[in-house]
């Protein structure tokens, strides 16, 4: 084996996952594209600030797990970990706001996280997101919901189930943080060193935590959707019957807390029982206060991010190959140019055609053409035969412009 490797926790795709993914990208594309979001693109890196501003910097992304470096020019860059604030960023650059609302925007991409590399979790993966900017029209939030829900419908990934809860307002989640603060202040030994370290900056990562003792100090902690003022509580009770006329199942789960710091009203997340520890499918929420940090007006906006490689890891059907219906044997040598042209033309009539160019002997070449699994094969030697592959029939045609009729 080569001694250079892919760094660690990154993958290389090959061609069978490569046209799995591809699917799903047009997939995407119909899906989204259909309900008005079109395609963006932002670039792999960005500002550092961006994120620290954007994601917020007491979150485990932002402290722990960005790729930083500087530039030539002393300026400090990162590797995106994720889409919304470059997103964000693009609305206001480019004016989008002046633009009619909602700006509906999707996207597809590579993103980055320095975290401890498993199964489903890697330092590059793959995001598809989307981004609906302009509105706090709660029918906004169910659409995207339901639109994740389309996509991992159509993509089939199994055992799907989602999580959906509220925020409130930046108002409302600040009265309650203070709340929580106080009341996990109480419980304060039994807390992880992790979250009594937050406990001050940011105390409802206290409801990410997996530690036992912190979940068990959170047993009986106020709740965050019991403290929604009226319009919030309205809000999401318009998401919720929207979600429920669009025939969703989901669960109402008031200890959601999304790992960004950026999320108002609206949260989800949806996750398959079929994966293993890295479950989490996708998520997302509203973001009202997002496009104002980063200095743009004021812009309420909901959007979510899914990983593109556990999309497919949940689906994971048959292997996709491409075999090709028509492979070129060259029987006598001097035919190679005739083979080469002959699949040139059959593969502008929309056929897929290959043909011998590796020197095998003739029985080499039939028998690389059954392992392609090509449909038929044409054999172009002193006459011109065609065989199908299927039944084993085969016949002779006069002229290569005959092979082409029949073939194409
Ligand atoms: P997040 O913004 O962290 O909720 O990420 C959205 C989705 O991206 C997650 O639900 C995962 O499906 C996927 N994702 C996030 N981080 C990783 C990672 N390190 N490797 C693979 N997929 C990831």
């Amino acid at each position: 084996m080569s001694d250079v490797q892919a760094p660690r926790g990154t993958f290389d795709v090959l061609p069978d996952d490569g046209r799995a993914r591809l699917r799903l990208l047009h997939l995407a594309e119909e899906t989204l594209g259909r309900a008005g979001y079109g395609p963006v693109e932002t670039p792999v890196f960005e500002a550092t600030d961006l994120f620290e501003r954007g994601v917020g910097d007491t979150t485990d992304v932002v402290e722990k797990e960005m790729f930083t470096f500087d530039d030539q020019g002393g300026r400090s860059l990162t590797l995106r970990p994720e889409g919304t604030a470059p997103v964000c960023r693009a609305y206001v650059e480019h004016g989008m706001h002046k633009a009619p609302q909602p700006v509906k925007l999707w996207y597809w991409g590579p993103f980055f996280r320095y975290e401890a590399p498993q199964a489903g979790r890697y330092r590059q993966f793959t995001q598809v997101g989307l981004e609906a900017l302009g509105s706090d029209d709660p029918s906004l939030d169910a659409e995207s919901i339901l639109l994740l829900d389309d996509l991992l419908d159509g993509a089939g990934a199994r055992g799907v189930r989602f999580r959906v809860s509220s925020l409130g307002t930046a108002e409302t989640r600040r009265a309650y943080s203070d709340e929580l603060r106080e009341y996990l202040r109480a419980r304060e030994d039994q807390l992880s060193d992790d979250v009594r370290g937050r406990l001050d900056r940011n105390p409802l990562r206290a409801f990410d935590s997996d530690h036992p003792g912190t979940r068990a100090a959170l047993e009986g902690a106020p709740q965050l959707l019991d403290r929604l003022a009226p319009e919030d509580s309205e809000h999401f009770g318009e998401v919720r019957r929207l979600l429920d006329d669009g025939g969703l199942e989901y669960e109402v789960d008031g200890t959601l807390v999304r790992g960004l710091d950026y999320y108002t009203r609206t949260v989800f997340e949806v996750e398959s029982t079929e994966l293993g520890a890295q479950s989490a499918l996708g998520g997302g929420g509203r973001y009202d206060g997002l496009v104002e940090l980063l200095g743009g007006p004021r812009t309420p906006a909901v959007g979510w991010a899914a990983g593109v490689e556990r999309i497919l890891l949940a689906a994971a059907g048959e292997a996709e190959t491409a075999a090709p219906d028509v492979y070129i044997v060259v029987a006598d040598g001097a035919a190679a140019p005739a083979a080469f042209i002959l699949a040139r033309d059959l593969r502008s009539r929309g056929v897929a055609a290959d043909h011998e160019q590796a020197g095998r002997s003739l029985k080499g070449q039939l028998k690389h053409a059954d392992r392609l699994g090509a449909a038929r094969v044409v054999i172009l030697g002193e006459g011109i035969e065609i065989k199908d592959m299927g039944t084993g029939e085969q016949h002779a045609v006069a002229t290569l412009a005959d092979a082409l009729a029949e073939l194409a």
